[in-house]
């Protein structure tokens, strides 16, 4: 566990870093983590803006922060100011959460691992039948969630995006299971899917509506919709009522401070019911 200190003395100090920050829900998940482990330590939010990051990873070799989830709009840029990367952080080329090893900064990507543990504790055993997805988007949280697809074996990924440059890119980066998709030819993609995933901003509070045609979706189907604003997204919605076996992206931001909280104060947390429904009321109290 990582000795740096917060300045009341008190244990590990942590953070999470954006710009801006003040929608982040994790200050509340770290914090109620450490209260109900009765540790010693913090985790506040931190607005840096981008010409300031690398004063922030200063403070971080400095010891101020033993550690710190990062968010938009730092995710790529600050790779360079790091030691080195976790294998998925390198293959995603993101990074979401920063922790000690020895004087080294170590950039982790846990959104993968996030999104891969709900889908476990919501649809267990999802993998055994899954040979084809379908993701849409192509932007930072696609680029982690096909990551962890392929990771689990998934035969076809089919990839559409509104901008087919971005869908095309991943494909060369991820290799020959990742096939690009025009984004008007995703409803012809969803009767050969097994697992579906949204990974743009679209169906989010303030955003457009996702328009997807789900009447030839497979019985069966995981429908994964990664927006966590509303809860219930309309694609979920719509999917649960044929059938299909929904998983929201509330989990996937629960179960990805996992990582960081391991690393920092030296315990596995376990995401909770209580954790859920505090989080939950938080999101569904947001203006
Ligand atoms: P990015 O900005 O990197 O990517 C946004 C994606 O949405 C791109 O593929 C973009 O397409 C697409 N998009 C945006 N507007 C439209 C539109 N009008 N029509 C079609 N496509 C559109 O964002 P992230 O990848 O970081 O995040 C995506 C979503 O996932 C957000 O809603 C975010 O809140 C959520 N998220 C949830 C997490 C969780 O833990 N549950 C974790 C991380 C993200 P194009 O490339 O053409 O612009």
């Amino acid at each position: 566990m990582n000795q740096s200190r917060n300045p009341s003395g008190r244990g590990p100090r942590c953070c999470v870093i954006g710009h801006p920050v003040n929608q982040s829900r994790s200050p509340l998940i770290h914090g109620y983590w450490l209260e109900k482990h009765g540790l010693a330590g913090s985790y506040e939010r931190l607005d840096v803006a981008p010409e300031a990051l690398p004063d922030f990873v200063g403070m971080m070799r400095n010891g101020l922060f033993a550690g710190a989830n990062v968010t938009v709009p730092h995710k790529q840029d600050i790779i360079p100011l790091l030691d080195s990367l976790t294998e998925a952080a390198t293959a995603i080329g993101a990074v979401n959460t920063v922790y000690r090893e020895g004087d080294r900064l170590v950039g982790e990507n846990s959104d993968v691992t996030g999104f891969l543990a709900h889908l476990d504790a919501s649809a267990a055993g999802w993998d055994r039948n899954c040979q084809a997805a379908l993701v849409l988007g192509a932007g930072g949280a696609a680029r982690g969630i096909i990551h962890g697809l392929l990771s689990r074996g998934i035969t076809q990924v089919h990839v559409a995006n509104r901008d087919p440059a971005r869908a095309e890119a991943l494909a060369r980066a991820f290799g020959p299971r990742v096939m690009p998709l025009g984004w008007d030819l995703r409803n012809d993609a969803v009767a050969g899917a097994d697992l579906i995933a949204n990974a743009t901003s679209l169906g989010m509070k303030g955003q457009p509506r996702l328009e997807l045609d789900l009447r030839r979706l497979r019985p069966g189907c995981i429908v994964d919709d990664i927006v966590y604003v509303p809860l219930e997204t309309d694609l979920l919605r719509m999917a649960r009522d044929r059938g299909a076996v929904t998983v929201d992206g509330l989990g996937m931001l629960l179960h990805q401070a996992v990582a960081g909280f391991t690393r920092w104060f030296g315990i596995v947390p376990q995401v909770t019911p209580e954790l859920r429904a505090l989080v939950q009321r938080d999101v569904e109290a947001a203006p």
